[in-house]
């Protein structure tokens, strides 16, 4: 009999790719095969994302594509994630063609859905005792330098824009032990840099501080490189800062969201620091890490927005050096008190949205020339970089900044290498090999790798 073959569509963040991980494994360990594209799949499962209005339009506009295979071919559909979790069966009564809705909980039930869940809806959250972190399978990863090691999930923050909190559930933090043991299996497949990932992943408790943890993945042999993502100011240790000087593989890069640079905004934002206070920390961490790359979200067209809240907010992103910017224009989601508070007062007028889109554009100018100015100064020196993709002579991997660098070199996968850099745009570097500085490991055999738990 011809083997099921599924497709996964993953949209938003890194937690969704981890996810999307999780449940091939899982659907592979059943016997399924992943279809290379979603004409070939018995299954299409899609993975989404909540944060923004857009994201979800996304949704349901490749659920309308996805129907029409359906008609064709009786491709069964089923919708994970995010907009899963928010909508639950709302969502089958907007697209009756969905066959079943999986919420981020309940990712071990995608066989038994995969198999036959016509109207299923799981969705309820799991009691942190019964709770398991999905193990990812380290096969999945041999042959890649990079992988992503989820630490925790959920937030217990109550930004007052944010709908993570009820699409992702109360805060976990998965046990060190299972973390280092992951990373341990994924050194020993060849994996050379990891991504310790969460919602609020500075936040970490299970068993250490976030700190802590740290240092003990960082002591896994192999391992020559970590990041994380993504942090809280509010959450920013000491004892994290001192990290950056103290753990040669924590990269100097850091994503440290501070949303606006107005304290009346940050206050309706629930984001519960002040601007001075985030300036503090930054300013600790400069101090200990000068060349360390900081990036930031920032939300523009809040409620309540004032010329002069955006005033303040140009003022900040001028001062802080910051390496890039994610930044988006305020989107209302369900459940959110900024959704409930929206226009009920001046304090919550909602922002036109012309207005909002023009201070959006003037942050990402100046953004965008503050980000391309360092690039370009890049040019003409020396690079560290892990190569993370190769065809024929051409490279692909990271910096130490997390600045993507484009390259000619022989180099395989999984080393680092010093590349000349010859040329930068807003987006990418690019240039040429010139070392090696560090050779791949040499990958375990399938029989010896460590067993992580039982
Ligand atoms: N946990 C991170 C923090 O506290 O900074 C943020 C994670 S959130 C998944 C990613 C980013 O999406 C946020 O930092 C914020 O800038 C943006 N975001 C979240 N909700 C939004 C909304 N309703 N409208 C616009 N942007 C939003
Ligand atoms: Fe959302 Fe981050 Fe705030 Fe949590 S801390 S509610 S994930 S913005």
């Amino acid at each position: 009999m011809a083997r099921r073959r599924f497709y996964i569509h993953t949209f938003g963040c890194q937690m969704n790719e981890s996810d999307s991980a999780r449940m091939g494994e899982t659907l592979a360990a059943d016997g399924w095969v992943r279809a290379e594209a979603a004409d070939g799949a018995d299954l299409v499962l899609l993975n989404t994302c909540a944060i923004r209005e857009k994201a979800e339009d996304k949704l349901y506009s490749a659920l309308g594509r996805y129907r029409i295979l359906k008609s064709a071919r009786g491709t069964r559909i089923g919708v994970a994630g995010c907009v899963a979790q928010q909508e639950k069966s709302r969502l089958l009564e907007r697209a009756p063609y969905v066959d079943f809705v999986l919420g981020p909980d309940q990712l071990a039930k995608v066989t038994s859905l995969a198999a036959d869940g016509r109207g299923a809806v799981e969705t309820g959250w799991l009691p942190s005792e019964e709770y398991l972190f999905p193990q990812a399978d380290p096969e999945s990863s041999r042959g890649a330098a990079t992988a992503f090691v989820t630490a925790m999930k959920g937030c217990d923050n109550v930004c007052s824009f944010c709908v993570v909190p009820y699409t992702r559930g109360r805060e976990m933090s998965r046990p060190y032990p299972e973390i280092v043991g992951e990373v341990a299996a994924l050194a020993a497949v060849g994996v050379r840099e990891v991504t310790l990932i969460g919602q609020n992943v500075n936040s970490y408790a299970g068993g250490c501080t976030f700190a802590q943890l740290i240092r003990r993945v960082a002591a896994v042999p192999g391992l020559l490189r970590i990041r994380f993502t993504t942090s809280h100011p509010m959450d920013l240790s000491e004892e994290l800062v001192a990290c950056f000087a103290e753990v040669p593989e924590l990269m100097p890069h850091f994503h440290l969201p501070v949303q606006h640079g107005s304290d009346a905004v940050l206050r309706r934002m629930r984001r519960s620091y002040t601007v001075a206070e985030y300036e503090r920390r930054v300013a600790q961490l400069f101090a200990v890490s000068t060349g360390i790359a900081l990036t930031s979200d920032i939300i523009c067209g809040f409620p309540g927005e004032t010329d002069d809240d955006h005033r303040l907010n140009l003022e900040l992103l001028a001062r802080i050096p910051y390496d890039n910017l994610f930044s988006f224009i305020f989107s209302p989601r369900p459940h959110t008190s900024a959704a409930r508070h929206l226009d009920e007062s001046a304090e919550w007028a909602e922002v036109p949205r012309p207005l909002a889109l023009a201070r959006l554009e003037q942050v990402q100018a100046l953004q965008q020339r503050r980000t391309l100015e360092r690039h370009r100064a890049a040019v003409g020196s020396e690079l560290e970089v892990m190569v993370e993709q190769a065809a024929g002579g051409e490279r692909f991997g990271r910096s130490r900044e997390n600045w993507t660098v484009h390259f000619q070199g022989g180099s395989p996968v999984g080393s680092v290498v010093n590349v000349r850099i010859e040329s930068a745009t807003l987006v990418a570097l690019r240039g040429r090999e010139s070392a090696l500085v560090e050779a791949p490991l040499v990958p375990a055999p399938r029989r010896a790798l460590p067993v992580v738990r039982a």
